[in-house]
């Protein structure tokens, strides 16, 4: 631990409420995939925000668009219009293949203002009777820290303490389709699912489950949407994770880098014959779709525009798969990935995820744990091959070095 560290360690423990247990490093500055600590100490950045730093720190073209809308206008509520949200709008719409965009802050503000959608989809086109909607989840989601979120978590942690909780929606396991279909009942309106579960693990299912709930959906009038929050906008190799397998849901939810890791932005983005149901008075945000979010964001739609940074996912993805997959039998158990995210099981016998954690920070790695043995890795698409190469080196020495 940096010396410099040690007050601002010590302001946390005093000084913050302690819902997160953060490796002990304090970080100053950032570049790329890279950070530095207050000592001056470098670290390769592999997890990115939890994936909102997909184009990296300090991204010069979205900085540029930053700097510009902050000397001009950086707030006008919805109350009136601003120059920046038509074309972002305008443009996530169309990389999305969809129509209408409705911006938040966050990403939990966002999956609540799906449900909202949902709901009132249900009532007013499907014609489900008030009140009695309900939404099928899966089991180990991870879609924020509303007292509605946590209602359908699975999580003992995220729940325990916060009820009551809001009713109306149906936990089925993830990945099996034929539980899903038994779930839908004529009072179902929508099927909220991550299509690779990140905080679970990075969790991918199985092939053709994605397309069989794009069907159901359809079949029973159902929405299918899909919370990109974390898995969308480069991270897998494609757009979006639905993209793979050819399946387009009835809403994507985005955040994370949406807002270029400079500001909070989520949406959620659909056709107007299902977001078309929010009117004037039934939703909104102070902040929601403010011209410096609008600005970053439509910067980062075009980044997307490109493709560029989808198909660096896709390429140095696999190559960084074959380097993680070399390790299973020496420390690692399994390995989950599609593009520049993976989850990697390590052996709980040799460590915990989070010592393996503290050890890849000793080495100058940041890098974080979920659920005891799982390492997950989600660097900035900026990253480079041999950087790559290096933490994976990194990792097999601490495996070998318990
Ligand atoms: N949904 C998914 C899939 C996420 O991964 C997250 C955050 O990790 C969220 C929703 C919540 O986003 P936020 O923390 O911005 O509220």
């Amino acid at each position: 631990i940096a010396p410099e560290a040690r007050e601002h360690l010590h302001l946390a423990e005093t000084a913050t409420a302690r819902n997160y247990h953060p490796l002990p490093v304090v970080l100053s500055s950032g570049e790329g995939a890279w950070v530095t600590d207050v000592g001056g100490r470098r670290y390769l950045d592999c997890l990115a925000g939890y994936s909102a730093l997909n184009f990296g720190h300090g991204h010069p073209r979205l900085l540029a668009a930053a700097r510009e809308q902050l000397e001009r206008l950086t707030l006008t509520s919805r109350a009136f219009h601003n120059d920046r949200l038509g074309p972002f709008c305008r443009d996530l719409a169309e990389l999305a293949g969809m129509e209408l965009v409705l911006p938040m802050n966050t990403g939990a503000e966002a999956v609540e203002t799906a449900l909202k959608v949902a709901r009132k989809w249900g009532y007013e086109v499907k014609g489900v009777p008030a009140d009695r909607a309900n939404i099928i989840v899966a089991d180990g989601n991870f879609h924020g820290r509303t007292t509605t979120i946590v209602s359908f978590s699975t999580d003992p942690d995220a729940r325990e303490g916060f009820g009551p909780f809001t009713p109306g929606f149906r936990t089925v396991p993830y990945g099996d389709a034929g539980a899903l279909a038994a779930a839908v009942d004529e009072h179902t309106v929508a099927v909220l699912l991550e299509p690779i579960q990140g905080e679970a693990g990075v969790v991918i299912p199985p092939q053709g489950y994605l397309p069989a709930v794009r069907e159901l959906c359809s079949r029973e009038s159902v929405l299918f949407v899909a919370d990109e929050i974390q898995s969308g906008l480069g991270r897998t190799g494609t757009t979006f994770a639905c993209d793979a397998e050819g399946v387009t849901p009835d809403m994507y939810i985005l955040g994370k880098a949406l807002g270029g890791g400079i500001v909070p932005l989520s949406a959620v983005v659909a056709r107007r014959e299902t977001l078309g149901v929010i009117r004037p008075g039934n939703h909104g945000s102070t902040f929601g779709g403010n011209p410096l979010a609008a600005a970053v964001g439509h910067t980062v739609v075009e980044l997307l525009r490109t493709g560029e940074y989808q198909a660096r996912a896709a390429r140095l993805g696999a190559q960084h798969r074959e380097r993680l997959e070399a390790l299973i039998g020496h420390g690692v158990r399994a390995v989950r990935s599609r593009g520049l995210w993976s989850g990697i099981d390590i052996d709980p016998q040799l460590m915990s995820g989070r010592e393996a954690c503290e050890r890849l920070l000793a080495r100058g790695i940041l890098a974080k744990d979920t659920h005891g043995s799982t390492i997950r890795l989600a660097p900035p698409l900026v990253i480079a091959a041999d950087e790559l190469d290096w933490m994976t080196e990194q990792l097999a020495e601490v495996l070998a070095a318990p």
